[in-house]
């Protein structure tokens, strides 16, 4: 049986990565690897289910004891992937699926060569900021942060395999989904 696949997906805030994400998951065959983080669970999400949510103390117990494939850390917590998932469920054949923000994207291209970098992009900033604006949940001020964030890591996506733009959201699925076949088709991973 051949490996499954590891897909990293980052992309600024605000640009829908989780709506195309959670139309991705609904088909078969991927398996959405659930980070760790130090920051406090946000209204609404579940412990194992949106991120394992552990102590700092704990976090740094899991570095020391080298089970995590990547970490960084982001806006003062630490978030990080669970390497013993992540290779049991590729050894099964699933497609895995990590969302990392860009330092710990640039970290797994270093340590998996054969991982799939995907970077999902607004049309433009203007309409980043306008969506940002229009979700209605954020002050200026951290609207103005997220902006600025968000023009630091479209500065990183020549760094990745793909870069999806998210215009109308049917076309990004499809072109995740063209992205991830053409990607099994590779001869370098064919056993023909
Ligand atoms: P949030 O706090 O909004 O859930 O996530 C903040 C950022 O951390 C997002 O860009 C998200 O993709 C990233 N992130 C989530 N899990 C991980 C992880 O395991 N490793 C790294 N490097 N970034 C992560």
């Amino acid at each position: 049986m051949n490996k499954g696949l590891l897909i990293v997906v980052s992309a600024p805030s605000g640009c829908g990565k989780g709506t195309i994400l959670s139309e991705i998951l609904k088909e078969d065959g991927y398996y959405y690897s659930v980070s760790a983080t130090t920051r406090n669970p946000r209204e609404g999400e579940v412990d194992g289910v949106n991120y394992h949510f552990i102590s700092k103390e704990e976090f740094q117990k899991r570095i020391s004891e080298n089970g995590m494939l990547e970490y960084a850390q982001y806006c003062g917590n630490y978030y990080g992937t669970p390497k013993k998932e992540v290779d049991e469920m590729r050894s099964k054949g699933r497609d895995v699926i990590l969302e990392i923000e860009v330092q710990g994207a640039m970290k797994v291209k270093k340590l998996c060569p054969d991982a799939v970098f995907i970077f999902i992009a607004p049309p433009s900033v203007a309409e980043l900021e306008r969506r940002l604006r229009k979700r209605g949940t954020e002050t200026d001020e951290v609207i103005a942060q997220r902006v600025a964030e968000a023009e630091g890591e479209i500065s990183h996506a020549g760094e990745y395999d793909y870069v999806i733009v998210n215009g109308a959201l049917e076309d990004a699925i499809e072109d995740f989904k063209t992205v991830v076949r053409a990607e099994k088709l590779r001869a370098d991973r064919s056993e023909y």
